[in-house]
């Protein structure tokens, strides 16, 4: 394994103070996947104090003292420094009650989640694998190390760790993994909603996600219980050929993978159940269930502590995720100043990723929503302004033209609109001119009301 020269020295260093170090975790498995890692942790038998001292003429900064951990800022990069630690007895669910500091590799790689991410490495000693780690990396599989039942209600954020795993490596949970995971499923209580909602966001955008939601249906519906209601489902419309829950793995699977759009996905639907309705030919309708979606999809990312931004963004994806693609000039300039350029390419990625999970008979469609986005990129490149604050006038260019609200407001708007629909230029000159036009036409309107009175 090839450590970048800042790693290779930082080992160098400790262990020629007379300590052992090794690097440790996820850059192992990725190293021995054949992928470059993303950053490297250090794992070490010096403490802290130790750590400090060796390191004097650097920045160390204390990020979890408590643990062990300091971060160390090493010629360009920063890195974590843990010392070799055992955890004690778990009692809530989530964190070791003590931690109790090691000087053997051993001991360190035994408190870690999965075999997988129980390998150590160092140029000198080559790899420590005591739980067969390699092997499963080989035969593509997660398992705990030691009892996962007990490993599971340590720290029940493990549950879906080994989710996110399998999904983002396409890797398959082992049998009694797997089964411990659902035994233990009810702890996911117990784990803050911050690790969930992190850990929630990386396992949707892992490529076997399809596959990983259509095999822990009931961990998805724990943390989110909408999707509780999803699982056989019939949907009782032609439209689609597989039960609510199938239908969400394979649009949330389809959507390009990113946390946005692979979120949306997982709410888009869940509002069904709740607006049903059977027609005369005895077809199912779900009349509203978009904007139902993106009201339940509000509620679970607030209680999910997901930020405002990305909130946002997810429950306008939901709310509009079903509107008709047309590909007229005049429609898409109209979504255009609605949504802006961004909010229309998600929404239309939505439908696609919708569109691709339902029968086969729809996805001519698909080919139509891709030519709505670049048509869209097309006519945004070519006249960029869709909003109040793209438009070359403002409320105090105008104001010696038209009097103060609320007639500003309406000029304005009246002046945007005609610029989305291609009828004046956005120049302040050609603008200027309209909202003269438009002045001396109420006037003048005004001015027979008055005399017809
Ligand atoms: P990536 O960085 O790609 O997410 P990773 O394996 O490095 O993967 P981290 O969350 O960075 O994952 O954790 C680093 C290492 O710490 C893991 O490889 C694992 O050995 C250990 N670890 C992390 N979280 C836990 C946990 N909840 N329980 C036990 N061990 C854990
Ligand atoms: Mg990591």
């Amino acid at each position: 394994m090839e450590l970048p020269f800042q790693i290779a020295e930082i080992l160098e260093r400790l262990e020629g103070a007379g300590f052992s170090a090794f690097v440790v975790g996820g850059c192992v498995r990725d190293a021995l996947m054949g992928e470059t890692p993303h950053d490297y942790d250090v794992t070490s038998s010096a403490l802290p104090k130790e750590v400090e001292r060796i390191f004097g003429g650097f920045r160390v900064i204390e990020t979890g003292i408590k643990h062990g951990t300091v971060t160390l800022l090493y010629k360009g990069i920063s890195t974590e420094i843990t010392t070799f630690r055992v955890d004690g007895e778990y009692s809530d669910g989530r964190h070791p009650n003590s931690v109790t500091f090691s000087r053997d590799i051993r001991d360190d790689l035994s408190r870690r989640d999965f075999t997988i991410n129980g390998i150590a490495f160092n140029p000198k000693t080559g790899l420590v694998d005591p739980f067969g780690g390699e092997a499963d990396i080989r035969a593509r599989v997660i398992r705990c190390i030691g009892s996962p039942g007990l490993r599971f209600s340590e720290d029940a954020l493990r549950i879906l760790r080994a989710v996110r795993f399998s999904s983002a490596l396409g890797f398959r949970v082992e049998e009694e993994t797997a089964l411990a995971m659902l035994s233990r499923k009810s702890d996911l209580h117990k784990v803050s909603a911050e690790r969930i909602f992190s850990e929630l966001k990386r396992a949707l955008c892992g490529k076997d996600i399809g596959r990983v939601m259509l095999e822990f249906p009931k961990i998805f519906a724990e943390i989110l219980p909408p999707l509780g209601e999803q699982i056989g489902y019939g949907q009782g419309s032609k439209y689609h050929d597989s039960v609510l829950y199938e239908h969400t793995a394979r649009a949330v699977a389809a959507a390009p993978a990113e946390p946005a759009l692979r979120l949306a996905m997982l709410f888009h639907d869940m509002g069904k159940p709740l607006c049903r309705s059977v027609g005369e030919d005895g077809e199912c309708h779900y009349h509203g269930h978009a904007e139902r979606s993106a009201e339940l999809a509000d509620g679970l990312l607030r209680m999910l502590k997901c930020d405002n931004a990305l909130r946002g963004r997810v429950c306008n994806i939901v709310k509009y995720h079903d509107i008709p693609v047309d590909t007229s000039r005049r429609y898409i300039r109209r979504q255009l100043s609605k949504h802006g350029l961004d909010g229309f390419r998600d929404i239309m990625n939505a439908h696609i990723a919708d569109d691709c999970a339902k029968a086969e008979f729809v996805r001519p469609r698909i080919e139509e929503a891709r030519r709505s986005i670049a048509l869209a990129e097309e006519i945004a490149e070519a006249q960029p302004c869709f909003t109040l604050k793209e438009l070359a006038v403002s409320g105090r260019d105008l104001k010696g033209i038209v009097p103060p609200s609320p007639l500003m407001g309406d000029v304005l708007a009246a002046l945007l609109a005609e610029v989305v629909e291609e009828k004046t230029a956005n120049e302040k000159n050609a603008l200027l001119d309209r909202a003269r036009e438009i002045i001396n036409e109420k006037n003048k309107i005004d001015k027979s009301n008055a005399e017809s009175l």
